[in-house]
């Protein structure tokens, strides 16, 4: 299985980021999408992907560090997608829950990257949180061909009906298996498993019952069984089907995906 949405690369996996791979391995998970937040980040997350085997990386800034998105920044991320190992644009998106930028200032940062995205040819990775409408509209008048992947949902039924039409894959975290999340099961019962991405956003939100404590990729292993149980499928049909969606949405000619060593990192 694969973890399609981690940030392992951050300063709370420098003392144990070797023994985080080999347990991610000892549970049969074969790759790990790093997904950076702003520029440092970025050079942080194609360093460890240059280490390790089966890591591969995802350029952009989070609409968190949105006041820092200006031309010479999308410059530089534009010359990093060069690297064999990156293979999507983001997280981009909106946050209006925390609203650690001014919200203007985020809409401008996500759909600039999003339109550089779209003539780079690349999917991005779509971070959107209590700002669906706004995260609709730069979309629709944004459509990406290649698609990409939105990333720990926790939005309603009709914004995932809305993504998908927008041939958008949607991405589920530990948080379907937190008993609160009942209305976000239903969600998951709603896209089809063509459609649906497996990832943990460690270090954050641990999915039961490590709930509360730091997250690893190893723990993709529980979401993948609360899929399984929501759509009344074995564990096996999930990995197999996430897997090839991971595969399509993150395409890229002529990369061949090797699987997750545990070197010295
Ligand atoms: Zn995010
Ligand atoms: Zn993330």
């Amino acid at each position: 299985m694969i973890d399609s949405h981690s940030h392992i690369y951050g300063s709370r996996f420098d003392n144990d980021r070797e023994a985080v791979i080999q347990r991610a391995i000892e549970r049969g998970i074969h790759q790990l999408l790093q997904v950076a937040c702003n520029l440092p980040e970025c050079r942080q997350v194609i360093e460890l992907a240059e280490r390790v085997p089966g890591i591969y990386a995802s350029l952009g800034v989070h609409p968190h560090d949105a006041d820092t998105v200006n031309d010479q920044v999308l410059d530089q991320i534009e010359a990093l997608l060069t690297h064999e190992k990156v293979v999507a644009w983001g997280e981009i998106g909106l946050d209006f829950y925390y609203d650690n930028s001014p919200r203007a200032i985020q809409q401008d940062a996500f759909e600039r990257q999003l339109a550089r995205a779209i003539n780079n040819a690349m999917p991005v990775v779509i971070h959107t949180r209590d700002a669906e409408p706004e995260t609709l509209e730069i979309m629709r008048r944004n459509p990406n061909p290649r698609g990409g992947h939105v990333h720990c949902f926790t939005g309603s039924l009709d914004m995932a009906k809305a993504l998908l039409d927008l041939g958008y894959d949607i991405g589920f975290t530990g948080i379907i298996t937190f008993k609160s999340a009942a209305s976000l099961r239903e969600v998951v019962a709603m896209v089809p498993l063509e459609r649906l991405l497996i990832e943990t956003d460690s270090p954050y939100l641990a999915p039961i019952p490590y709930r509360g404590k730091r997250n690893e990729p190893a723990y993709v292993a529980e979401v993948a069984a609360a899929v399984a149980e929501i759509k009344g499928v074995t564990v096996d049909q999930v990995h197999e089907q996430t897997n090839q969606n991971f595969y399509r949405v993150y395409d890229k000619a002529g990369l061949t995906w090797e699987t997750l060593a545990a070197v010295a990192t």
